[in-house]
């Protein structure tokens, strides 16, 4: 490996040599949705940050072991299937199979495990007892809290004070601000028109932060490397999860934490509670490329905020169509015959950028930039003496870099489907009638192709197709 990836630590405040605790081998757990409603595009932004994150070890030559869950048991997901008047698993169905079609519309790559809360009661529930066995909690009116002075981490992750915290003072909701750092529920008792289970613990259902912390812990260890989610994960969520992980099994429960930063509208944070948002779909029935919103959302390194517009996206569109011209034109521009005006340097210190970008904490703008800087040579060799059969199959493994990495090249540009050859003939007929200026066969044969949802341009290289 010959350059090195570094992340920012959320909890010492510093980038960090990246390094796993079992060689080889990264496990990751990245929190995920909360299958209550359609994602919007900040969600959307999070879970591409985490795409990023698991290729970019991956091509550190990591193999990576990722959990992402689905909450489909909180406040949240109680209230819409009531409201409804269907079960919670009716309900949350619905949600789970819209956000694995966003997902991949946006070539987020499957994490390995995508367990559902309501799968992992037992798992739960085993947790809270052990927490009990070493007097971390307390009862009150059949629900379980964690005592937060029983864990003298507690704030270490957010910087929260304690200062204020009122003892014996408690909170029940999922989610909840700063100034509320109290000690936090575990176990719901069961209420009336809310789903509970009986267990050892009493009958009631799970509160939202046991659930990442049972699940994490039940598929990759009560130690692992690697914890992720958004800013607003921070508190209470994960500084909850590690009291109730460390305070079960006095061992370090995450070594590295990562956070990205908000994607905001107009200045302020996009959320649904702030009626802000957009989902995806909102934006493709606008006639949006997915691709032109993967690219825009990771287009900006993921610790810094990103203000959605509509101009942005539209210069994502000419970034995306961009690579796409350069990669048709390459196709479809034959060999040099002589060296050639790309140079393999020019290629190699474009693959050596690209792994420094992604090693410097994810530098994804960095990243695209030295992307579009080959783009350009490209171009100029093609204006030019042309690019060589050598260099062209070091271009191309360049090229695989970026797919497993960025993965922003429009595919069917990339690889046009011609399996038995057919549109190739029908092009190469077309220019040979073109060359005798029979023109009434030249436009027979162009819509020929049309039929075939092929499109052919006339480029001063010669005539350049794609799909439709
Ligand atoms: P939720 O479905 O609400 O549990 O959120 C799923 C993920 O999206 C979490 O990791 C949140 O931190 C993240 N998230 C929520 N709002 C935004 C936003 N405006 N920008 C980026 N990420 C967000
Ligand atoms: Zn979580």
């Amino acid at each position: 490996m010959p350059e090195t990836l570094e992340l920012y630590n959320t909890m010492s405040r510093r980038l960090e040599r990246f390094s796993p605790l079992e060689e080889g081998h990264a496990r990751l757990y990245t929190c995920g949705p909360t299958v209550y409603d359609f994602a919007h595009i900040g969600n959307l932004r999070t879970f591409l940050f985490e795409d990023v994150l698991r290729r970019t070890l991956q091509h550190f030559g990591l193999r990576v072991t990722q959990v992402m869950n689905l909450t489909d048991i909180d406040d949240k997901t109680i209230r819409g299937a009531a409201r409804e008047g269907i079960s919670l698993r009716e309900y949350t169905d619905r949600y789970v199979e819209a956000f694995f079609a966003d997902v991949d519309t946006l070539r987020v790559e499957r994490a390995e495990h995508y367990p559902r809360a309501t799968d992992y009661i037992p798992q739960m529930v085993e947790l809270v007892q052990r927490l009990e066995a070493r007097g971390h909690t307390y009862r009150s009116e059949g629900s379980i809290y964690f005592r937060i002075s029983t864990f003298p981490g507690y704030g270490r992750l957010s910087g929260v004070s304690l200062e204020g915290n009122l003892a014996g003072a408690r909170v029940d909701a999922d989610e909840y601000e700063k100034e509320d750092a109290r000690d936090f529920v575990l176990w719901k008792g069961s209420r009336e028109g809310e789903p509970s289970w009986d267990t050892p613990l009493g009958p009631g259902r799970p509160g939202w932060h046991l659930e990442c912390s049972a699940m994490s812990m039940a598929l990759l260890g009560e130690t692992f490397d690697l914890h992720t989610g958004g800013v607003d994960n921070v508190f209470p969520h994960h500084e909850n999860e590690i009291a109730q992980s460390e305070g079960a099994t006095g061992k370090p429960f995450v070594r590295t934490w990562l956070h990205a930063e908000h994607l905001f509208v107009e200045g302020e944070k996009m959320a649904k509670s702030k009626g802000n948002f957009f989902t995806l779909r909102d934006l493709l029935e606008q006639g949006h490329d997915p691709l032109a919103i993967r690219y825009l959302l990771i287009s900006v390194p993921y610790r810094q905020k990103l203000n959605f517009t509509f101009d942005s996206l539209h210069g994502a569109t000419q970034a995306v169509e961009r690579v796409g011209n350069t990669l048709r034109r390459l196709r479809h521009s034959p060999a040099a015959t002589g060296a050639g005006d790309l140079s393999t340097e020019d290629v190699s210190s474009f693959r050596t950028e690209l792994e420094r970008a992604l090693g410097d904490d994810l530098n994804t703008a960095r990243a695209l930039a030295a992307l579009h800087g080959l783009l350009r040579q490209v171009n100029t060799a093609l204006d030019g003496n042309g690019i060589s059969g050598a260099i062209r199959a070091e271009l191309d493994l360049a090229l695989a870099d970026v797919d497993r990495t960025l993965d922003v090249a429009p595919r069917d540009e990339a690889a046009p489907q011609d399996e038995d050859g057919e549109v190739q003939r029908l092009v190469e007929e077309r220019t040979a009638a073109r060359a005798a200026r029979d023109f009434a066969r030249a436009d027979q044969i162009r819509q020929r192709l049309g039929e075939l949802g092929v499109v052919v341009e006339d480029t001063p290289h010669g005539p350049v197709w794609r799909r439709r």
